[in-house]
């Protein structure tokens, strides 16, 4: 079968978005061609608070935008649903450590952030204090939170290299949607910095885990072997990752965006 060059006026045309209007709300919905795509699905990301239609190549847009419209309640609801972000400003709860903290604005030496263990007969929440001005308090916790993740992370790794006897390139963090961690082959790990919120068990297993693909680049059996002789037991960071991961994702300045 020769292969055609699409001529229709509708493939070329340039839309990359709908907008539709649900309950007074506007809502956007990227559109994304893929190749293998044989239907219309709808999709509502939580880690990104986005709404994306896939479509399949010579799908029209003229149906797709019926399509979304049809689906504007839907969509409405999904993201109604959604945890509302939460930046990091005096009064926010946040997770360290898998531990629940809120932040407070506390008079102290200029610019630090330090934690302040819960009064006991209480029973109330750990504070993140942040000494400083209100305006840099969310700026200073993100800081803070930066620098724990690494730490934590070094850690991890340097424990887990060394019980390997393999060697890591460099530690980066990022803020990424769609992975927790990744190793390159020259032997630089990446991780997410939101990993500091989630439990230590989830952090460790994250660093174990890019800390095997040192010794095999791949997901094969023998590279489980590697994994699992660093966290026998993977299968609770994995199902904690999968229950509550996207939960990490609504907090900070740049919480539900790519
Ligand atoms: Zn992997």
């Amino acid at each position: 079968m020769p292969i055609t060059t699409p001529k229709t006026a509708l493939r070329s045309f340039d839309i990359s978005f709908f907008d539709v209007v649900h309950a007074g709300e506007t809502h956007r919905v990227q559109i994304k061609r893929v190749a293998t795509a044989r239907r219309f699905t709808l999709r509502v990301r939580a880690a990104t608070r986005d709404v994306v239609l896939t479509l399949p190549p010579r799908g029209s847009l003229v149906r797709a935008k019926v399509f979304v419209e049809r689906h504007a309640a839907w969509i409405g609801v999904r993201l109604a649903r959604l945890p509302a972000p939460t930046p990091f400003g005096p009064g926010a709860v946040v997770p360290l450590r898998g531990v629940l903290h809120e932040i407070t604005h506390c008079v102290g030496a200029r610019g630090t952030v330090w934690v302040e263990a819960a009064a006991s007969e209480s029973g109330g929440m750990p504070k993140l204090c942040v000494s400083g001005d209100a305006p840099f308090v969310a700026r200073r916790v993100q800081d803070f939170l930066m620098r724990e993740a690494r730490r934590d992370l070094l850690a991890a790794v340097a424990r887990h290299t060394a019980s390997l006897g393999v060697n890591a390139k460099r530690l980066t963090l990022r803020d990424t949607t769609t992975r927790w961690g990744s190793c390159s082959s020259a032997g630089a790990l990446n991780f997410s910095w939101r990993l500091i919120m989630a439990p230590p068990f989830v952090l460790d297993y994250l660093a174990a885990h890019e800390v095997a693909h040192l010794v095999h680049m791949n997901h094969s059996a023998a590279y489980w072997a590697v994994a699992k002789r660093l966290v026998p037991d993977m299968d609770r960071a994995e199902a904690w990752l999968k229950v509550h991961g996207v939960e990490l994702m609504r907090f900070g300045a740049n919480a539900g965006s790519p």
